[in-house]
């Protein structure tokens, strides 16, 4: 049996070129396997997406030079961000193991 659950995150964007700021929100369906590992699918529109710190594009300037983070983390509870989209990717995975 597969635990599984969604949930709503608003992500907030940067264009590192423009300095455009955005903001959107996604549907996460969180799955567990019943072995403690769990993954989460993005969904906007209702129609599965990259997660939202990859592939973004400036609405802008069309530059893929954005940065991205969940407009729900405290401020202050980010790390310095380098690039690494690895980086975020575990702390999302972290914060979502914290629940
Ligand atoms: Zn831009």
């Amino acid at each position: 049996m597969q635990d599984a659950w969604s949930s709503r995150e608003a992500w907030v964007y940067e264009c590192l070129c423009c300095e455009t700021t955005w903001d959107e929100v996604l549907e996460v369906r969180h799955c567990g396997d019943g072995h403690g590992n769990e993954a989460a699918i993005y969904e906007r529109d209702g129609q599965p997406c990259t997660t939202p710190w990859t592939d973004s594009l400036c609405p802008k300037c069309q530059s893929r030079n954005v940065k991205a983070w969940a407009a729900s983390r405290k401020a202050g509870d980010m790390p310095p961000v380098r690039d690494g989209s690895d980086v975020a990717m575990v702390f999302h995975l972290r914060r979502i193991h914290a629940w």
